[in-house]
């Protein structure tokens, strides 16, 4: 095997791997047909996955007292050591936990504190906590970090609620803990790459994260849409005609500030005359009936993630988020409604718009692989 693979080896190991990431389990043979590739190519490749630790294979199944024959032996991404170090910078929390290739399908984080407002108590805190997950020498460290962030220059161009992580160097800080390459991803992308393979119709879709605030990401061939800009998605900074609130990212009517969670407290605050109410409350406000102001939220929400799937030729949306997982089905029910009936491909044929639950270490394990393993030449890493 040559030292450096020729980028077709590395295109064939990459189609390999997307296939595992979305299939969880084949075989030789039919990975060697998926993908197109001869079945000594592919064996070759898979051989070499597997003595890199990013491939095994299971052991055939028993079925009751019999033997399923020789089906051909089973492979899917290692499930048995840790390889990277995925870690959540959230507002409130830092999780974080050391995870095998094989992504987890749930949340799982094994290490949380309580996040610190500056980047030395920070690094303080991960020192401790990089004690207590099991991995010395990690393929790489993934960060996912709220806000604006230029991942390939690794900064964080805007972070409202966290404003110490915009002057900070996360890649530093991560490096003086562990020894490994870091990747942050912003916080929705994560989330958008915790959908891929975690259900069958894993095509091009637009996330929607509306949750302290409204973020989103469009994955478009399975990797999340990078443009000319640091940006791109952010649905919930769109001006919504009537909206004068301003926003945390400097600009004032955005969606964000309607459909987020504080958003949606404030709009009953101003309608119920009381100021003491709480995201308890507007649950309980829409348990029989959907107020109308909270109607002309989610219209605009639809406005916007219509906008979105008709401009990029998109039939699928997903949401997740605390105020879609804490709200009545009548509201999410209105909600998907209302971005089904506005966007245009439900003129033709169905668009599918779900719920789901976040999968950000799923997300983080995923870019990993994308990012760490399937372009370059995985033997270096080791
Ligand atoms: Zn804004």
């Amino acid at each position: 095997m040559p030292a450096i693979p020729s980028s077709l080896r590395i295109a064939n190991q990459a189609t390999l791997l997307e296939h595992l990431l979305e299939r969880k389990a084949a075989s030789r043979a039919e990975l060697a047909k998926a993908t197109g590739m001869s079945q000594p190519t592919a064996g070759k490749i898979i051989d070499d996955l597997v003595h890199a630790g990013v491939v095994e294979e299971i052991k055939p199944i028993e079925v009751g007292r019999q033997s399923v024959g020789r089906p051909g032996k089973q492979l899917r991404l290692a499930t048995s050591r840790p390889r990277f170090v995925v870690i959540e910078l959230g507002v409130e929390l830092t999780r974080l936990s050391a995870l095998p290739p094989a992504p987890p399908e749930a949340e799982r984080w094994e290490v949380q504190f309580k996040t610190p407002n500056t980047e030395a108590a920070w690094q303080e805190k991960l020192f401790q906590s990089a004690e207590k997950i099991d991995v010395k020498r990690p393929w790489a460290v993934l960060l996912s970090v709220p806000g604006i962030v230029d991942e390939r220059a690794s900064r964080v161009l805007l972070s409202p609620n966290l404003h110490w992580s915009e002057h900070a160097d996360l890649t530093w800080v991560l490096r003086q803990v562990w020894p490994a390459p870091v990747g942050l991803v912003q916080d929705v992308r994560a989330l958008a790459l915790g959908e891929l393979g975690a259900r069958p119709d894993g095509d091009d879709f637009l996330m929607i994260n509306i949750d302290e605030g409204v973020g989103g990401a469009l994955m478009l061939g399975r990797r999340p849409y990078q443009g000319a800009l640091p940006m791109s998605g952010e649905v919930g900074h769109t001006p919504i005609p009537g909206n004068t609130r301003a926003c945390g990212c400097g600009g004032r009517g955005c969606l964000e500030t309607l459909a987020s969670e504080r958003g949606l407290i404030q709009s009953l605050r101003e309608h119920s005359k009381n100021q003491a109410v709480t995201f308890a409350d507007v649950v309980r406000s829409a348990q029989n009936e959907l107020p109308s102001w909270m109607r002309a939220t989610f219209d605009a929400v639809a406005m916007c993630v219509s906008a979105g799937l008709n401009l990029y030729g998109v039939r699928r949306a997903v949401l997740v988020g605390g105020v879609v997982e804490g709200l009545p089905s009548l509201a999410t029910d209105y909600l998907v409604g209302a971005i089904q009936r506005a966007a245009m491909w439900s003129r033709f044929d169905a668009v599918a718009v779900s719920l789901a639950p976040r999968r950000r270490s799923r997300g983080l394990v995923v870019a990993g692989i994308q990012r760490f393993v399937m372009p370059n030449d995985w033997s270096r890493k080791r």
